[in-house]
């Protein structure tokens, strides 16, 4: 009875071993399968994260504080190349017009931008104001020093080739604007108003480094019919001025495309941006801050 009890303990013992080993087996193995994957799992969301970032901080004019902005234009835009998401949301295009304005910085330096996100102070009024000769200029019609005297060069040089390129619009102040701009929305409604004229504030003019041309015999609104217009085409920039809104750039800029009004930058940078073809404010939004 003895023995035979000690038999049946051995099996007993037996059994409960095979089925304790079993289960430690089976336990193993499904270790060995689910743990591994975890960590895929987890490795590969860490790699899209890592892929999204390093994916816009490729481009040399990336801003960190605007990621989560390039995001949502980007879902927005899939048409869209990366560089040209970048810049754009660096413009403040991901907003409409005259949204999340900011004031303008660079104040009194050739690189003041102004436009339907950037905008300057009632009291704004560039340092160096002088009058620009009237021999290149309807009377009255001021420019920022360097500008004007790059005006009056480029002017001259214009008028020894034959043509006539005179400034009829320069610096205006804001009171000057504020009056334009109810002037415009009285006669068209304040939505085509804001197609062609800028708010007071937001106007390149109260800069003093913008100016209106004409050719003295059209108005200026048909300066692309002249012979000056091809002359300011491949010239302008030799002197510093840019033409401010292409017909190309209409996106960009927010304005109808205007032949007429050209912006000076200096030379340098006037420069740069016809051989890259782009606006002013492409050349800042691409411009790697320090
Ligand atoms: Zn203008």
């Amino acid at each position: 009875m003895i023995k035979l009890g000690d038999n049946m303990k051995k099996k007993k013992l037996k059994r409960k071993f095979k089925i304790i080993f079993t289960l430690i087996i089976m336990l193993i193995v499904l270790l060995l399968i689910i743990v591994p994957k975890q960590t895929e799992e987890h490795k590969g969301k860490e790699n899209t994260k890592v892929e999204e970032k390093n994916k816009y901080e490729k481009i040399s004019y990336y801003r960190k504080e605007n990621l989560d902005r390039y995001k949502e234009y980007e879902k927005e835009n899939k048409n869209l190349s990366l560089e040209e998401i970048i810049t754009n949301v660096n413009i403040g295009l991901d907003n409409p017009y005259y949204t999340n304005t900011l004031p303008s910085t660079n104040l009194n330096t050739n690189l003041i931008l102004v436009n339907k996100y950037n905008y300057l102070t009632e009291d704004y009024v560039p340092e160096n104001l002088e009058n620009i000769q009237t021999t290149y200029a309807r009377s009255g019609m001021q420019l920022v020093k360097e500008a004007k005297e790059a005006f009056e060069e480029l002017s001259e040089s214009a008028k020894k080739d034959g043509m006539n390129v005179i400034a009829m619009s320069s610096y205006r102040s804001y009171d000057y604007q504020v009056n334009l701009y109810n002037n415009y929305v009285a006669e068209d409604g304040k939505e085509a108003a804001d197609k062609y004229s800028a708010r007071p504030g937001y106007s390149e003019h109260q800069t003093g480094l913008a100016v209106d041309v004409y050719n003295l015999d059209l108005p200026y609104t048909s300066f692309e019919e002249t012979e000056e217009f091809n002359w300011m085409q491949e010239n302008a920039y030799k002197y510093g001025f840019i033409l401010r809104f292409p017909e190309d750039k209409v996106d960009i800029t927010g304005y109808q495309y205007e032949s007429w009004h050209y912006r000076y930058v200096g030379k340098e940078v006037a420069k740069e941006i016809k051989d890259k073809n782009l606006t002013l404010e492409e050349y800042l939004a691409k411009k790697v801050e320090n």
